[in-house]
């Protein structure tokens, strides 16, 4: 044999192995593409699957819940082996991992816990609970700095109220602001607290933005608002909107301080620009490459790494958990942590 075909066969060898030690389909499924970061998450899943050898099927439902239902019902009939689900609306899809537990697929929930089912095995998410103290920690950093000592006029916006996560950056931002609003220092003029009251469906900008015309035209037309809790970047977009349409910003109107998540580009381009003052960071390789780890364990009949049994309970059972580390960015880190880390590159940003 030449040396071109022997070398040629040795790596069809090795491929050969490769594909016989990790083979498997896995099904993805994710909620939406109008935010970059699932698109990254996606993107990145993918990627590590692939990498490993798998075969992946990756679906989006553009936030339409009989679509997801359809997509992971598909996956299933497919013969995928494992379910890795970034869920629309956590409440629904018991029927469907009832499905997967009968087909033998293990289901790993993605970022968002899947409550109400006791066929759920892992979950692979960030600190929900530590997000929300970071944005509320920036808003009370980000109001003494700008606005000097209170008390400030601050309002509060929640996520999804069908997404669990919701709740924990609510609690934990709360965690931080509850103690200021006891103490006069945060005042809520709209009185409007609590995540039945602040939440915001389909984590959707232009509800939040009509939100907050709403608020603004109610409770600010002889106050100021200083400050704005927003628990995702798509969120404060809208909210930076409304603020600046009726004059925050220019003349003696000091833009509030808004907080964010995601990291998404057009918000570091705010931030950048002087108007969302912080965001929170959630490294989405680092989410795929935990979550891959899950799917290779699953697969070879160990148990996968795992940091949390105990916080999040999805009304079943307590699903074990891998929590990764957010971290909270405003104008003074953002290059070191979203350039240094090579999240983004220079061009995407200026
Ligand atoms: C995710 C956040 C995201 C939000 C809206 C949440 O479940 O954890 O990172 O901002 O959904 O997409």
């Amino acid at each position: 044999m030449k040396l071109k075909t022997i070398l040629a066969a040795a790596t069809a060898a090795i491929a050969l192995s490769a594909a016989a030690y990790a083979d498997g389909l896995v099904g993805i499924a994710m909620p939406t593409k109008s935010s970059a970061r699932w698109i990254a998450d996606g993107d990145n899943m993918v990627k590590e699957l692939e990498a490993a050898g798998y075969t992946a099927d990756l679906q989006y439902a553009e936030d339409d819940i009989p679509n997801q239902l359809a997509q992971i019902e598909n996956m299933i009939t497919k013969g995928v082996d494992v379910l890795v689900i970034a869920a629309i609306d956590g409440t629904t899809l018991s029927n469907a991992l009832e499905n997967a537990a009968a087909a033998g697929v293990k289901v790993i929930a993605y970022d968002r816990l899947i409550r109400d089912s006791g066929d759920l095995d892992y979950y692979a998410t960030f600190d929900n609970f530590k997000v929300g103290v970071q944005q509320a920690t920036s808003i009370v950093e980000g109001l003494k700095a700008r606005f000097g000592d209170g008390p400030y006029n601050v309002e509060l916006f929640g996520g999804s109220p069908d997404d669990n996560n919701a709740y924990f950056f609510y609690n934990g931002a709360m965690s931080v602001l509850q103690p200021l609003i006891d103490d006069g220092t945060v005042v809520v003029q709209s009185g409007q607290m609590g995540m039945d009251k602040v939440g915001t469906l389909r984590w959707d900008g232009a509800v939040a933005q009509a939100r907050m015309d709403n608020i603004l035209s109610a409770n600010y037309t002889d106050k100021e608002v200083h400050g704005v809790l927003s628990p995702y970047d798509g969120l404060s977009i809208g909210i930076l909107s409304s603020l600046k349409g009726v004059g925050y910003g220019s003349g003696d109107l000091k833009m509030p301080i808004v907080s964010g998540q995601d990291a998404e580009v057009p918000s570091v381009k705010s931030i950048l620009a002087g108007e969302q003052y912080s965001t929170v960071f959630k490294d989405t390789r680092e989410l795929a490459k935990v979550t891959v780890g899950m799917v290779n364990a699953v697969l070879g009949g160990s148990e996968p790494e795992i940091n949390d049994t105990t916080t999040y309970d999805n009304g079943v059972k307590v699903i074990p958990s891998y929590l990764l580390e957010p971290v909270a960015v405003d104008a003074s880190n953002w290059e070191e942590v979203l350039i240094g880390s090579g999240y983004y590159s220079m061009d995407q940003i200026k």
